[in-house]
């Protein structure tokens, strides 16, 4: 087995610029592929860091609910957390709350025990390690371009000479869509970037939090909500915000590239999107570009912490795919061809499972190529 990665280190992208979670399983519907991998890969995930000496530790989180509204929202979390097989949920009032976290404050909240955080990027490193112990090779700097099919192989054209593979898998992220058209599929969806920023507390804030405490996520869009954070590393990071990227690799607002904005600019999907939804993509923006409304969106879950609390720390970008109509894809997404397996969405909790997802895309490629063999 052969790993191409473009860049010259493995996590370069999502895997290493996300924020460290270990997710539990409380969002996601039940029997969609995010609960069931999501569930399966953190057992995994636990296993495998112990075993490899990746960096991690389970600390549950609290989720806050600030008003009546989300009280309701939050019933329903607690609901798909116990079908999605989470044990020790626990229904917390005002006071609940301060047990857990003292400094915040809320009208209800639940306490997620399995919850934890993790080095996603030592996990890449070790994940890579175990390819190459296994036979396997992982070579970074390799950018696929041109992919075409001859003789019952993939002709897989890249900046350092031709490869050749019997089985294609696209694990491209952000260019997944891409990657997948190159290679002749013709996938509905369309990779939208978004950034998502991050704030890290000043030393003197960092005692306002213990663990993790999120806001209850609006159910139209569940990446949104900018959560407190503990990381792994030490230190308390806050955010991510979501705004429209100008590029797939847009980790600040100046990195555009034409051509990535061009891909969004003419898919129907994103004007409808931007249409039914100006209002809030709006506020995400005045939060990128105002340390202050940044703040005030924290201050609902932490009222103690102050606009000169927050210090700019990096960013990640999302894979967002969204469909012709505008909808958001919410659940994972495979796609497949002759011989070729995309995925065409793995967004969040995908790192959380990881280990979950690499089985599911090898026991379809293994299942691959047998059809034509009979
Ligand atoms: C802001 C943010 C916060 C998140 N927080 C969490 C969290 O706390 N917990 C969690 O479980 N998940 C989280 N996620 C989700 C998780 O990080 C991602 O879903 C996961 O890392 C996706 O992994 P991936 O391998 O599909 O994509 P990526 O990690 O982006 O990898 C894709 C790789 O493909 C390579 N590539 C692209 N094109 C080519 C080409 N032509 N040739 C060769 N290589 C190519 C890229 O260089 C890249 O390294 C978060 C994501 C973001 C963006």
């Amino acid at each position: 087995m052969l790993v191409i990665e473009a860049e010259e280190r493995v996590a370069a992208h999502q895997s290493g610029h996300n924020s460290g979670v270990i997710h539990s399983g409380l969002y996601y519907r039940p029997g969609s592929l995010k609960a069931r991998l999501c569930t399966q890969g953190r057992a995994e995930l636990l296993e495998f860091c112990a075993q490899h000496e990746v960096p991690h530790q389970i600390t549950g989180k609290i989720v806050v609910a600030t008003n009546q509204r989300e009280c309701q929202a939050l019933a329903e979390l607690a609901r798909r957390g116990k079908a999605n097989g989470l044990t020790g949920i626990e229904h917390l009032g005002p006071d609940g709350i301060r047990e857990h976290e003292p400094h915040a404050q809320g009208v209800e909240g639940l306490y997620v025990p399995q919850t934890g955080i993790a080095d996603f990027r030592a996990l890449a490193k070790a994940l890579a390690r175990a390819i190459e112990e296994a036979g396997g090779e992982v070579r970074l700097s390799v950018r696929a371009g041109k992919l075409r099919r001859e003789n019952n192989l993939w002709q897989v054209q890249t900046n350092h000479g031709l490869l050749q593979a019997r089985k294609l898998i696209n694990c491209g992220g952000a260019w997944a869509d891409r990657i997948a058209r190159a290679a002749g599929a013709r996938p509905r969806i369309r990779i939208v970037p978004f950034r998502g920023e991050y704030h890290t507390l000043a030393p003197g804030a960092q005692h306002l939090v213990r663990n993790l405490i999120y806001p209850v996520p609006d159910p139209r869009f569940p990446f949104l909500g900018v959560h407190l954070t503990r990381m792994i590393a030490g230190g308390i990071e806050a955010g991510p915000n979501a705004v429209l990227a100008f590029s797939r690799a847009g980790y600040r607002w100046r990195d555009v590239s034409a051509r990535d904005l061009l891909e969004t600019l003419s898919f129907p999907g994103s004007w409808k999107l931007f249409a039914r939804h100006l209002k809030t993509g709006l506020g995400e923006v005045q939060r990128s570009l105002s340390r202050a409304a940044f703040a005030k969106a924290l201050k609902r879950l932490v009222p103690e912490l102050e606009e000169q609390d927050l210090i700019s720390a990096g960013s990640g970008v999302r894979a967002q795919a969204l469909g012709p109509d505008g909808v958001l894809v919410d659940d994972f997404q495979f796609e497949e061809g002759p011989n070729a397996l995309h995925v065409l969405s793995a967004p969040s909790p995908a790192a959380t499972a990881s280990l979950a997802i690499g089985r599911e895309i090898a026991r379809r490629a293994l299942g691959m190529g047998h059809e034509s063999a009979r």
